[in-house]
């Protein structure tokens, strides 16, 4: 007798719980899917949205800060054709960034870093890293409050190659 659809569900949902909470294997297909497929649900779920992807390149969610216009934390996941690419070196990355006032409104702009990478490394629990993950976004959203203000116009302040602080919106152009 074939198992009632209930059962079946139920006992898929428990796999999935299974696997989620066993340590990751980056050499196993299955849980490089598994991985993408949490990361992605958990990321669509706090309010992040899926940037279009482009040829082959890794996914990256962004959140746009709901209260300092421009803000956005992004989410490089390193998530590929709906699994996370199978390097282990190659880490889950998470930043704060300024989109410019320019891009914003669909121009030529700028999206320029405003706090350095944070790394999530793929080691442990499925659940795990993607806990980790968004506690890295959360630090990167409270970062807002902390970023230094250009005086002239009130945007953000954005650190040069040189290690220069400058006007995110470069309004000394205008
Ligand atoms: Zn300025």
């Amino acid at each position: 007798m074939p198992l009632s659809p209930l059962l079946s569900d139920a006992l898929a949902s428990l796999r999935a719980t299974r696997a989620v909470l066993a340590a990751y294997d980056p050499e196993d297909a299955q849980q490089r899917q598994l991985l993408a497929e949490t990361m992605s649900r958990r990321l669509e779920k706090a309010g992040f949205r899926l940037l279009p992807r482009r040829g082959g390149q890794e996914d990256v969610y962004v959140f746009d800060h709901l209260k300092a216009p421009g803000f956005q934390v992004k989410v490089y996941t390193s998530i590929q054709g709906g699994r996370v690419r199978s390097k282990d070196a190659d880490a889950i990355r998470v930043c704060l960034v300024y989109a410019d006032e320019a891009s914003r409104k669909g121009g030529e702009g700028r999206t320029i870093g405003i706090s350095s990478e944070c790394r999530v490394v793929r080691r442990g629990e499925i659940e795990a890293i993607v806990e980790r993950t968004l506690e890295r976004a959360r630090d990167a959203y409270r970062r807002v409050s902390e970023t230094e203000r250009c005086r002239a116009c009130g945007a953000p302040m954005a650190t040069s190659k040189a290690g220069k602080l400058y006007c995110a919106e470069r309004c000394w152009l205008r």
